[in-house]
């Protein structure tokens, strides 16, 4: 985590607010009169939540923590951010990260891209690689796949791979770091991975942290990874992220399956923002990984495994990714890759027809039931309100409470009184759900995945800087964004930009310049990709607007507003909505006119 996100982390927007605004609790939320500007009824919000604030009076403005202390006290970036961290009682560092202890993981990274180096030329050139061919070869992977995974094969020896990395100069120790030879008794030394197909497995940044083997032959396990290793820990790592990642951002849609064939063999077909987990539950650094890339996601799973307890596991990863996640069922003894080996159209046919959780969840439970009986009705609310009681977002739970009150013609009154009791305590999901840690702190959800593939594009193609329209720095919800979105618009190139920044963000731009690296855009594609960018941010931005318009409202009618403030307030709405009709003009448009050249 970067001291940015730590500071971000351990601010309660709340309380550094409050002390230049008197906040009353309004719903979730907190307002007050806008600092900003002079006002007589309070149109300034605080939403604690997502960490940020916003101005619905003259001043129509938000933002963080950063740009609110920023416009108050009238200091840059910098600034703002010594001030929180000292408030949060962060040590801002020099370096990111204790050279010693980066120099260890860069010479395992090292390792690894040499062992990946030669177990790949063992599978393409080997006499002894003729199997592993040969299996290749019969579950359809074509030469480019084979590249662009770096498959490899590793030999039936146990010190062939040792001997290769000691003849280019790694020691015993650092093998052993690295996971890739084992200690025997009496301290003997063999190769970890033998006779079996190799799956280097890749961060984000594309860098080999491991390896994932399976076997040729009748050995067992038949699939074997590599051992924990201060690069490699399973739960931390999605396999095909490093390919994948440029799809998922474009798609804004996440596709998680469990085999690393499924994989394979979905992004040889196309579907490449397909990852697949490393086991069946997902765990919360690895939802944290897929949320700089987008929020959505579609799990895969086997027919027999999609029970409610996989359900009630799905709304745990909804409510850490504050988003909803599809499921799609595969049918009965088949994976991912039968499936798109046999047919991708039926792939593709049932991505689309994915459901969101809950709704699979009503399906599965009512399949077998007659809700026409009562006792069928009790059965079909026992089960359903447990998942629902688990659902954090009120307006998401409160839509399904009604589809469950309609569905067994019950009064949802009820429903509330019983959901009510089940309601689970804070802090229950500490200890239910795999994603416990996250769940105990308010979610910070600052850096969106379009933001920063928006600023990448912009970054990495200067020219895209004439390009109309330009985002707008209130597009983008994440102080480091706006920052280094402000200073490259004035910056004539990168060192300029770099010297204007404060050495804080340095780490966020290098982020964002590593973005594109692993697979560039193609040529033609970069002024649309961009245009889509600009054209979503702006749709977020009014969304946005347009949603805490409409709870606000919603607020006001019941606090029992007056019509004057009504009527303004509906009037504001307006010009929002106008706006975002526009664009969906806009999308439809382009649409059809792509759908015209396809
Ligand atoms: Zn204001």
């Amino acid at each position: 985590m970067s001291a940015i996100d730590e500071v971000k982390q351990k601010t309660d927007i709340v309380e550094v607010i409050g002390q230049y605004v008197s906040l009353t609790k309004s719903g979730r939320n907190f307002r007050g009169l806008c600092p900003f500007h002079s006002e007589k009824h309070p149109s300034f919000y605080v939403y604690p939540e997502q960490g940020s604030w916003h101005c619905f009076g003259a001043c129509a403005t938000g933002g963080d923590a950063f740009s609110f202390i920023m416009k108050k006290e009238n200091i840059d970036f910098g600034e703002a951010l010594r001030r929180l961290a000292e408030r949060a009682g962060v040590t801002l560092p020099s370096r990111p990260e204790p050279g010693a202890k980066r120099d260890e993981k860069e010479r395992l990274y090292q390792i690894n891209e040499a062992a990946a180096q030669y177990f790949h030329d063992l599978l393409l050139n080997s006499k002894a690689g003729e199997k592993a061919r040969n299996y290749v070869a019969g579950r359809g992977l074509s030469a480019d796949t084979v590249a662009g995974f770096k498959l490899g094969f590793s030999l039936n020896s146990w010190e062939a791979l040792k001997q290769h990395l000691a003849e280019i100069g790694y020691a015993e120790d650092e093998l052993l770091a690295a996971g890739l030879i084992k200690e025997g008794e009496g301290g003997k030394l063999y190769d970890g991975f033998r006779n079996r197909l190799m799956f280097p497995i890749c961060d984000l940044k594309g860098k080999v942290t491991g390896f994932g083997a399976r076997a040729l032959d009748d050995s067992m396990p038949k699939y074997l990874n590599s051992p924990q290793t201060p690069v490699f820990n399973k739960s931390h790592t999605l396999y095909g992220i490093d390919l994948a990642a440029p799809t998922i951002r474009e798609k804004d849609v996440t596709v998680i399956t469990e085999g690393y064939m499924d994989v394979i063999t979905a992004h040889q077909n196309g579907f490449s923002n397909v990852i697949a987990s490393m086991g069946t539950a997902i765990t919360e650094p690895q939802i944290n990984i897929l949320k700089r890339l987008s929020r959505n996601i579609i799990l895969a799973l086997d027919a027999d495994q999609a029970g409610e307890e996989a359900m009630l596991r799905c709304v745990g990863y909804e409510n850490t990714l504050d988003a909803e996640v599809k499921v799609i069922t595969l049918p009965q003894g088949r994976d991912p890759d039968d499936v798109i080996r046999e047919d991708p159209a039926r792939w593709q046919r049932l991505l689309d027809e994915a459901l969101p959780v809950i709704d699979y969840t009503f399906d599965m439970v009512t399949a077998g039931l007659d809700i026409t009986r009562a006792r069928d009705k009790t059965l079909a609310t026992d089960r359903l309100l447990p998942v629902i009681a688990e659902i954090r977002n009120p307006i998401r739970q409160a839509h399904y409470l009604q589809k469950l009150a309609r569905l067994v013609n019950v009064d949802e009154r009820r429903l509330e009184a019983e959901l009510a009791r089940l309601k689970p305590a804070p802090g229950r999901y500490r200890d239910k759900t795999p994603l416990a840690k996250d769940a105990g702190q308010p979610p910070r959800i600052l850096s969106s995945p379009v933001e920063d593939y928006c600023l990448a594009l912009l970054l990495q193609y200067p020219e895209l800087k004439r390009f109309q329209p330009q985002p707008a720095p209130e597009h983008f919800e994440n102080s480091e964004n706006r920052e280094i979105l402000t200073g490259w618009q004035k910056a004539g190139d990168l060192p300029a930009l770099k010297a204007s920044l404060d050495p804080a963000l340095w780490e966020h731009l290098d982020y964002l310049l590593d973005y594109l690296k692993k697979r560039e855009v193609p040529t033609g594609q970069v002024e649309r990709r961009y245009a889509d960018c600009v054209l979503n941010l702006r749709k977020k931005y009014l969304r946005g607007l347009e949603a805490r318009r409409s709870d606000i409202f919603a607020l006001e009618v019941e606090l029992g507003g007056t019509g004057a403030d009504l009527a303004k307030l509906e009037a504001e709405g307006i010009e929002p909505s106008a706006q975002l009709l526009e664009i969906f003009r806009q999308t439809r448009h382009k649409a059809k006119n792509q759908g015209a050249k396809e």
